[in-house]
């Protein structure tokens, strides 16, 4: 009886993989097949086990391999939905976002997330995850949804498409880990590949997986650390002004940072010398926008993760 239990146990946790993910039908079969393979590839990727003890600390996992890491961002991450599932089209015809309820008293009413400043407008509360040049990557609607409901006093739903005659699944969004993932024009960017010459090199991968990483840490917090929003780079920082920068140890950068260098390690072999040093490079990018002081002048610390819920 006991083996049984354990045996089912078993089957129930390998169940949760990253695959678990629901991709909207409305991205393009071909993008749809290369999202499910990077995924493919995070279900059977073998870590490296000399973790740094800081990743398991910002990660809350005890040890990281396939399973922990692909749990943890089936956690987060729920729905990938294409690029245009907001436009004014769709917004009318499909009626894509929806009020679900009005009125509603959300828990930690008037604290603002600790990176906006009062007069910001609640644009700025969809991040997007753009390389410098401002090409978006992805982006956490359901987390900028949430924050925007909140804003509001209205609970937001978001239809993603299962396809032409199925009715769409209704995602309710009462947390920030509704884990509603949109992804832009830049995921597949040959310009912004690691290696444009094999598009299924491995490196490409882990570059947007450790991409993965970094938005599904905007489906944590609550109060002040909700959604984990970006700050605006310091003066002086090559992003100045731009919302692309953390004020805390545990953000979407740290994360997104940590999880690409374990992968790299894993990657001595499979990866040529070329792709490792552009892998080494996005990551310095990621921890350069890291602030360890804010802008406040205190020691940055690690935020709460406990995610915000109705
Ligand atoms: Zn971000």
């Amino acid at each position: 009886m006991k083996k049984l239990l354990v045996a089912s146990l078993l089957v129930t946790s390998a169940l949760a993989h990253a695959n678990d993910i629901q991709l909207s039908r409305g991205i393009k079969s071909d993008l749809r097949d290369k999202i499910e393979r990077d995924m493919n590839i995070l279900d059977n990727f073998k870590f490296s086990s000399n973790t740094e003890a800081r990743t398991l600390a910002i990660m809350g996992v005890s040890t990281l391999n396939a399973q922990t890491a692909g749990d943890w961002l089936n956690t987060r991450v729920n729905y990938v939905i294409e690029e245009n599932a907001l436009s004014t089209l769709k917004l009318l015809l499909k009626k894509t976002i929806q009020v679900e309820r009005e009125g509603v008293s959300f828990p930690n009413a008037g604290i603002l997330p600790y990176s906006l400043d009062p007069q910001n407008n609640a644009s700025t509360l969809f991040d997007a995850k753009n390389n410098e040049d401002g090409v978006v990557v992805m982006s956490n609607i359901g987390s900028g949804l949430y924050m925007a409901g909140k804003n509001d006093g209205k609970v937001y739903a978001l239809k993603v498409s299962r396809g032409l005659l199925k009715k769409a699944t209704k995602v309710v969004v009462e947390s920030p880990r509704a884990g509603i993932i949109q992804i832009g024009e830049g995921l597949f960017m040959k310009e912004i590949t690691v290696n444009n010459d094999n598009p299924n090199s491995i490196a490409n991968s882990i570059n947007r997986l450790g991409t993965f990483f970094h938005e599904a840490k905007h489906s944590d917090g609550n109060g002040s650390s909700l959604g984990f929003a970006h700050s605006k780079c310091p003066t002086g920082h090559d992003l100045a002004g731009a919302y692309a920068c953390d004020e805390n140890e545990n953000g979407p950068y740290s994360i997104g940072a940590a999880m690409t260098k374990e992968m790299l390690k894993s990657c001595d072999d499979t990866c040529t010398p070329r792709e490792k040093e552009i892998l080494k490079v996005i990551i310095l990018d990621s921890e350069s926008r890291v602030m360890h002081t804010t802008r406040r002048g205190s020691p940055a610390t690690d935020w709460d993760s406990t995610p915000e819920k109705l």
